[in-house]
């Protein structure tokens, strides 16, 4: 940080708003400050919005993770302060003034920020790509410690390890010598290796601590037990709400953290559920999870395929999870059936059936019920309230269907004579217009109406 002494506004500058944080509790830091690059200017824009984020250039956390996990002896460490130790360009300073006062009668006056900052969108690529610079430029006089700046650093945070404790102090001597050619330093440094903390612990300066467990990554994790460790604060209650915030709350990269139960007394992983009073054997109640792609989960599928005669995937999916809960066992189901050569060889050939082309009818435009077709169903039994009878009487119910938009009317018919086929038809005429074409299936009622109704146009014609 620097003094302006010149008086002269620059053409582009900006001044950062900027307060306090007291935690009382943290260890290193009690008083944070916190600087607010996204207030906006008196033109509209932040320092945040006219900066570029510069995209990822480390490791993935998920990568750094995994590889972390197959050392023998592993640390960890973080970069001190490491923003502070990296210089912005001379042009850019303005950008990054406050306003300060030591005391209430103090005069405010103006710094510029020289160090790279922090709260502001290009902090951390301009950070991380100076430690890639830092690999090249001298990277070749450490390179066991080059690899690691390269791949094994998470923002500032370094997650590595090696096969042995000799390869170990090494590589540590190597990361410090490196990362202080650029002035940064390494602290909080944890490892599982009860050897390499006792043998160093003369350099006071960089040695292990003796506690364990250490927040990395945002992940608690134990180096000497190898166990990373979550917090969940159970609430009150154990809603169903309650217990989905929690398991949002964990931050947990690898993605294999996940809620389990009724771990059983054999230590098997078993479906929890509602159904514990039900009168169903225990398999069925809870079953038992198998892994997606586990070879015992697929022999048991096989086993069960055999078993029920080379059923298809529904048929085999069935019985396996009559004891089992298979993480995704449709697809599995499938596949096993799938790659089953006897079902290959005997898989029937099904035959299609050969579709004609659609009538002129069907497929022409016309009002609806112009062209339709006309059947019957029924006998119903129904009761004619308004003639106060008290028996029921058989009746039939017409259902004529427009061939080209396929609506369908219902029409109640008192009985199946040709008289009371002219009348059911009187009514759907009048109630949505003459059809040209009535399609039938002859019946003897249709037969006669179609004779009876030619009769009348003769009569008229003659
Ligand atoms: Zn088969």
């Amino acid at each position: 940080m620097e003094m302006v002494t010149d008086n002269n506004e620059q053409s582009t500058c900006y001044y950062l708003p900027h307060h306090g944080v007291f935690k009382p509790d943290k260890m290193s830091t009690k008083l944070r400050v916190v600087f607010n690059a996204s207030a906006l200017s008196f033109n509209g824009l932040s320092l945040n919005d006219i900066q570029m984020n510069g995209g990822l250039t480390q490791e993935d956390l998920f990568s750094i993770m995994l590889r972390f996990r197959k050392h023998k002896f592993v640390f960890s460490a973080d970069i001190r302060k490491m923003y502070r130790m990296i210089l912005v360009d001379l042009q850019q300073r303005d950008l990054q003034r406050i306003v300060w006062k030591n005391g209430e009668n103090d005069n405010v006056k103006t710094y510029k920020l020289n160090t790279v900052m922090y709260d502001t969108t290009s902090a951390l690529y301009l950070a991380t790509r100076v430690l890639h610079q830092l690999v090249k430029d001298e990277g070749q006089c450490f390179p066991l410690a080059a690899t690691v700046l390269d791949s094994d650093f998470y923002m500032d945070d370094v997650m590595t390890g090696d096969v042995s404790l000799e390869a170990v102090r090494e590589l540590q001597t190597q990361l410090i010598r490196l990362l202080a050619t650029a002035g940064m330093e390494l602290h909080k440094w944890r490892t599982n290796a009860s050897n390499l903390r006792s043998n160093i612990s003369e350099e006071n300066e960089y040695s292990f601590s003796c506690s364990s467990k250490t927040k990395t990554l945002g992940i608690a994790c134990d180096h000497l037990t190898d166990c990373f460790s979550f917090k969940v604060l159970p609430g009150p209650q154990n809603t169903k709400r309650a217990v989905l915030s929690n398991i949002a709350r964990i931050f947990y990269p690898l993605g294999i953290l996940g809620p389990v139960i009724t771990v059983d007394s054999n230590g098997i992983l078993r479906v929890g559920g509602r159904l514990e009073y039900s009168n169903l054997t225990d398999n069925q109640k809870h079953p038992i999870i198998l892994p997606k792609s586990h070879r015992l989960t697929k022999l048991i599928f096989v086993y069960s395929h055999l078993k029920n005669l080379h059923g298809g995937p529904q048929g085999l999916l069935c019985p396996v999870r009559q004891k089992f809960w298979p993480i995704h066992g449709r697809n599995l189901s499938r596949k096993i059936v799938n790659d089953c050569i006897t079902c290959f060889r005997n898989k029937p050939v099904v035959a299609n059936q050969l579709m004609g082309n659609l009538p002129a009818e069907r497929i022409t435009p016309i009002f609806p019920f112009n062209v339709c077709g006309v059947d019957f169903i029924g006998p119903f039994l129904v009761k004619p309230v308004a003639q106060g009878r008290i028996t029921a009487r058989k009746m039939f119910v017409a259902i004529f269907v427009c061939f080209v938009t396929k609506a369908v009317h219902f029409e109640l018919v008192t009985d199946l004579t040709t008289e009371a086929f002219i009348a059911c038809l009187k009514k759907i005429f009048a109630r949505r217009g003459k059809s040209s074409i009535v399609y039938s299936d002859n019946a003897t009622n249709f037969v006669g109406a179609q004779s009876e109704l030619k009769r009348l146009s003769n009569v008229t014609q003659a």
